[in-house]
């Protein structure tokens, strides 16, 4: 079958280049390889759709681990899926498609079902534990190979969930992982549990999690205030159903850290009542996945024992944040990530149920991967989520 990603050879060539120098499109490729059989708790697939996400690119720049390291890992905390270490690696956390073989084991799914594949793998659900905090824990696609830029994947039973009828193949295969992932931040009980009336401050308003995130606001009655870096992202934001637009190209230079990365209060103070003055009111919660560049003012902006919740770095996992700020005004940082699978399971039935859009506003063919995600990483112009059709 055909399939995308690394082969082995390609991580010692990468590793040598400097970081500011990796780009997907220059790495990652497409291969021959056999198709995944699977074992007796999974199930094979024909993918029929996939989405793009953020770690395709992390995996692709061997950033901050390669595809082989993450594996390595998975297979030391799960012996029993040795199967995944191959001398390539395929990339791909959100899929969909028809079940086309099923292990001895799997009895709730059968050959011809329609799924949509959710991408958190762990052998078995512990009663009364979260499965985000098992030990074996990992993300299908990107810590586990086998991921959906191919003909056929094999994932663990428990990672299916019903397609809904109404969307395409593309569509499908495009929304899990980042609504997943924001249902769990806004609306669980693991995450900072939103409630009506809150207002809450969104970075990359137009990207996959933000168009999610400003969705839940919507339904639960808090107010989303979606930060973009243009108008044609703004406008896109006003139209999946922001309350207020952050545009940042309206407010000159941003330098939320000085010449020596340290915080730039000044800029901080004026930012803040800027924010607070547009919405007419304070700031509850902040979704975070910025990192390095933001995290300091995320904390500072919140009004008194507000919460930040974050998912991701994308501007660098080390950040300097002034932690008077957190302790003195009783605040909280909460970290999440992705789902657990009632989680996912909640989220797909809000897809279900036509209560949440599922945002593909670009749909391209299996070898557009790598340019798309170039665009993705460049911050071009992307709305929602891209997905691909097979
Ligand atoms: P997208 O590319 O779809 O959107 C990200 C948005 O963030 C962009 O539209 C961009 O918007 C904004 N952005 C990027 N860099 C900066 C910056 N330095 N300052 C301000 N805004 C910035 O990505 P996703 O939403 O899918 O994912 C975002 C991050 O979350 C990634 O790092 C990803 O790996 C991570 N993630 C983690 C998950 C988890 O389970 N832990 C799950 C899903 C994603 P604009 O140009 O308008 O500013």
């Amino acid at each position: 079958m055909y399939a995308l990603g690394l082969q082995n050879n390609d991580i010692d060539k990468i590793e040598i280049v400097p970081l500011e120098e990796r780009l997907p499109s220059k790495f990652i490729k497409i291969f021959e390889c056999a198709i995944p059989e699977p074992n007796e708790d999974e199930v094979q697939i024909k993918i029929l759709g996939a989405g793009l996400n953020y770690n395709s690119i992390w995996q692709s720049i061997c950033h901050p681990l390669s595809p082989k390291s993450l594996i390595e890992g998975h297979v030391r905390r799960n012996g029993k899926d040795i199967h995944h270490l191959k001398d390539y690696y395929i990339f791909g956390s959100d899929g969909a498609g028809i079940i086309s073989k099923v292990g001895k084991k799997v009895k709730t799914w059968k050959i011809g079902d329609h799924v949509v594949i959710h991408c958190n793998v762990i052998p078995t659900h512990e009663k009364n534990i979260d499965d985000m905090k098992s030990f074996s824990q990992s993300i299908w696609g990107y810590e586990t190979n086998f991921g959906s830029f191919a003909e056929y994947t094999c994932v663990k039973y428990n990672q299916l969930l019903k397609k809904p009828t109404h969307l395409s193949w593309a569509e499908a295969g495009s929304y899990m992982l980042t609504l997943g992932t924001a249902y769990r931040m806004l609306a669980s009980n693991n995450g900072a549990k939103i409630q009506k009336g809150e207002n809450c401050l969104i970075w990359g308003g137009a990207g996959g999690l933000g168009s999610f995130a400003i969705q839940i606001c919507k339904i639960i009655g808090a107010k989303s205030i979606a930060i973009v870096s243009n108008y044609e992202k703004e406008n896109y934001c006003k139209s999946i159903g922001a309350d207020f637009v952050i545009n940042l190209s309206e407010f000159g230079s941003f330098q939320y850290l000085n010449k020596l990365e340290k915080p730039n209060y000044l800029f901080w103070k004026k930012f803040k009542n800027k924010i607070n003055d547009k919405i007419n009111g304070e700031i509850d919660i902040v979704f975070e996945h910025i990192g390095r560049d933001t995290m300091g003012f995320s904390i500072y902006v919140l009004k008194k024992g507000g919460r930040v919740v974050t998912c991701a770095a994308s501007s660098g996992y080390l950040a300097n944040i002034d932690l008077r700020y957190l302790w003195m005004d009783v605040k909280s940082l909460i970290g999440s990530h992705f789902a657990n699978l009632q989680e996912a399971q909640t989220a797909n039935e809000l897809i279900i149920n036509k209560t949440i859009k599922p945002v593909t506003s670009t749909v391209i063919k299996f070898d557009l991967i790598p340019i798309y995600l170039d665009k993705m990483y460049k911050r071009e112009n992307i709305f929602g989520k891209i997905g691909v059709k097979f």
